[in-house]
Parts: structure tokens; sequence; C-alpha cells
């Protein structure tokens, strides 16, 4: 195969080479450090529509024009069909925006790689590519694979639960944690919400999950009374609203349970509004003493307007607001008038997705009440987290500054 590789980091063009020859030695390899110098190279090589190269790998983030620039490009070239594979070391949510962009162009993906690239897998998927050019296979093959043993994997010992700290700004001090599920597939490791939460809402399986994650929480809460210092913060869909006995389920725990702060953060599910059975819903967790927090604020709610006479606790920022608060100015100014607007009705106002001590200073001088993000932990394991908190409290004590 003729393979162009476009990173504009010399080692990782010369690992994926040396990963192909050590797989299959019979290649012809070129390299490009930019997108621009990869289109060029695209250019030359097309010779009265024929596509010199049988694949392009190409890193996303690059600064002479970047995975996106040869995206484009591709789009609108005469080379649709030149089965292109981009790599990347963003998170998943990036991954699955550029799968989207992909497809929405028609180009022949090969699928979209977190970084470090794993050779094997691409040509796994170019195989199943070949001669396929309008969809995107990788993706729709691991999504059917995940969806046969959804069913069977929903049980207890395929979930593992991670708790990722809310911290008070103003004082460092933890307020809650909010739980943060994961399958594990003995082959494959862990699975992410990102791709099981689609596929389990799709099943129609997501009050099952729903249950098992708040039943192991409550009995991690359970067994440390330290834990129940803090708000446990369980995610739902807005989907699982419409389950009667779901919303009996939560109800019944928490009055087993009463001395955890139980706080359910609230999604609007994809293609579902808030409805009137959903408020109801609502109402009835709020009259039994149970916190919502509206998640993903400024993502979602377009039907905020029916939620204004719910008197919920919280409003999370969608942490893509939050990230590079302090480079855009656009975030910032949405930022806010989210805090502005939690002030004004009453509601703690929590901003996700706080990578850096410059986004903290930021959200503490615009009043942001609690944070959450990598720049206090990444969401940790359970059995882990008693002693994360020991050793944040020692540390915090006496300590903490925002700026
Ligand atoms: P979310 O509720 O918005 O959760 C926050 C997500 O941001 C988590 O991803 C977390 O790991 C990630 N995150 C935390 N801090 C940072 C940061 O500083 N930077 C960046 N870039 N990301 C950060 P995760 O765990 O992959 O969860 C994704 C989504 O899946 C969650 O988004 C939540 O909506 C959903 N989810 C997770 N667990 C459950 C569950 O048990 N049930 C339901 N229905 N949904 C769940
Ligand atoms: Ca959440
Ligand atoms: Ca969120």
């Amino acid at each position: 195969m003729n393979i162009l590789i476009v990173d504009d980091q010399t080692f990782i063009r010369k690992s994926i080479k040396n990963d192909f020859l050590t797989l299959d030695g019979n290649h012809n390899f070129v390299e490009a450090d930019s997108g621009n110098a990869a289109i060029k190279l695209i250019e030359i090589n097309t010779i009265e529509g024929l596509d010199f190269f049988d694949l392009i790998i190409a890193d996303l983030k690059m600064d002479d024009g970047d995975g996106l620039a040869i995206i484009d490009y591709l789009a609108n070239a005469s080379s649709k069909s030149v089965p292109l594979a981009i790599i990347s070391s963003s998170d998943v949510r990036t991954l699955e925006l550029i799968r989207n962009i992909i497809s929405g162009f028609n180009l022949c993906c090969v699928g979209v790689y977190q970084k470090p690239l794993d050779v094997d897998v691409l040509l796994e998927d170019l195989v199943i590519k070949s001669g396929e050019p309008k969809k995107n296979l990788k993706l729709e093959t691991k999504k059917s694979d995940v969806k046969y043993n959804i069913k069977k994997l929903l049980n207890e010992d395929a979930i593992f639960l991670f708790y990722q700290p809310k911290i008070e700004i103003a004082s460092g001090k933890i307020v809650g944690f909010e739980v943060l599920t994961r399958l594990c597939i003995k082959e494959d490791g862990f699975i992410y919400p990102d791709k099981f939460i689609p596929l389990i809402e799709d099943a129609g399986l997501s009050c099952i999950l729903a249950k098992l994650v708040l039943n192991q929480a409550v009995s991690q809460w359970e067994l440390s009374p330290i834990l129940k210092d803090y708000t446990l913060s369980v995610n739902i869909s807005a989907h699982d609203l419409l389950s009667t006995d779901f919303i009996n389920y939560v109800i019944d725990k928490h009055i087993d349970s009463s001395d955890i702060k139980l706080m359910l953060e609230l999604t609007e599910s994809q293609n579902m509004e808030i409805q009137d059975k959903s408020l109801q819903s609502l109402a009835k967790l709020i009259i039994n003493d149970i916190l919502i927090s509206l998640d993903d604020f400024g993502k979602s709610y377009s039907t905020f307007d029916r939620l204004d006479s719910l008197p919920f606790n919280e409003i999370k920022i969608d942490r893509d607001f939050v990230m590079d608060l302090d480079s855009n100015k656009q975030h910032c100014a949405i930022v806010e008038s989210i805090i502005a607007l939690a002030k004004k009705i009453n509601v703690t106002v929590v901003a996700e997705g706080v990578e850096t001590a410059s986004v903290l200073k930021r959200l503490n001088l615009l009043g942001c009440d609690i944070a959450q993000g990598y720049h206090f932990s990444p969401p940790i394991e359970g059995r882990y987290l008693l002693n994360w908190i020991n050793e944040y409290n020692s540390h915090n004590e006496g300590s903490y500054e925002t700026s």
C-alpha cells in the first residue's frame, strides 16, 4: 500500500511506520508534518483523477493546516474514496464529533482513533471498510458488537462506579461526589458512557442501569459513615423520568437511607424534551427531598421555560463552555450569564470540566459556587475513594487558594 502519514511529531510518524512494518512489511510510506503539506502531496500525486495513496493517516491537531483541513480538502476534491484514518489525543467526545463531521461528508473513513494508534485495529477496520466507501463501518460494527452484549453486560459485576469530587470554590472543601459509570468488558477493559448510554437507551434498558447504579452507590455510602457528609449525585436521563417504577424505586431507596444527601443530575435524552409526565416525576422527587441538578446546562434544556416552576437545586454548566473559559470570550460570556441566572433564582451553580487553576480563578471571580474537573481529580474508582478523601483533606487544610 502507499500510505501517507501526517503528524507534526516525528516520533509518532516513525512509530506508526514501524508498527506497519512489523505486522506486514509490504508498504511504501510518504510523510507530512502538517495538514497543508499533506494536501500538497495528495494534489501532486493525484494524476488524472487516480489516487496514488491507498491510505491516509492524519493527526487532528497540527499547526499548519490541521486534520480538519485535510477532511475539508478531501470532501471537496476528487479523492473522496481514499481511506482516511484520523488519530488524536483528544477526549472521546471530540472524537465522536469528528466521526459525525466525517460521516456528514460521505468520505471513506476507516475510523477515528485515540493515540497511540493500534495499527492492528486499523488494518482490521480497513479490511471491513474496503469497497464500502459511504458508511463508517468501524463505528457501526463496534456499536452492534456492544449492543449484542449490552443486555448480558448489564449486571452488577460489569458495572464499575467512579466518583468525581465537587469542590466548593470559596473554601476548597469537598461538598459531594458525582457517580460516573463504566462497564467493564473482559476483552475491552472499561467502556465509557459516551459509548454505552446511547445503546442502553436504544435497547430500552435505561432504568435498569439507573437502578443498578443507584443501588451500588447507595451501598458504598452506607458502608462508610464519612461519605454521608457528602452529597451523592447520580446521573439520570430524562427518559428515566417516564418510568413510575423507577421514580418509586428512587424514593424508596431514599426513605431507606434518609441520611444520604441524594441528588439526581438530569440530562435531556437525545430527541426527547422534558414532557408533562417528566415534570410530574420531578415534582414527586422534589417533594420527597431528593435534590435535583440540571446537568449540561447551556447545551440542553431547549424547553427551559417549562422548568422554571420547579424548585430544582443546582445548575451544572456544561464542560464545553468551562474548559476554555479563560481564552474563549464567547464561552466566558455564556458562563457569566448562567451564573447570573443561577444567582437570580437562588440555586447553586456548578462548573464542570475545570482543568486548570486559571479557569478556577476566573470562576471564582464570576461568583461560581462549585467546581468539578481534572484540576481537582479525574473520576476516582470506588475502592480508592476514602484514600483520596483523606489525602485531599489533609493537603487542603488551611492551604487552599484559588489565585
Ligand atoms: P456528565 O454528567 O457531564 O459527566 C461529566 C463528564 O466529564 C464525565 O465523563 C467526566 O469524566 C468528564 N470530566 C470530568 N472532569 C473533566 C475535565 O476536567 N475535563 C474534561 N474534558 N472532562 C471531564 P464520563 O464519565 O465519560 O461521562 C460522560 C457522560 O455520561 C456524563 O456526562 C453523563 O451524562 C453520562 N453518564 C455517566 N454515568 C452515567 C450513569 O450512570 N447514568 C446515566 N444516565 N448517564 C451517565
Ligand atoms: Ca452529570
Ligand atoms: Ca455535564
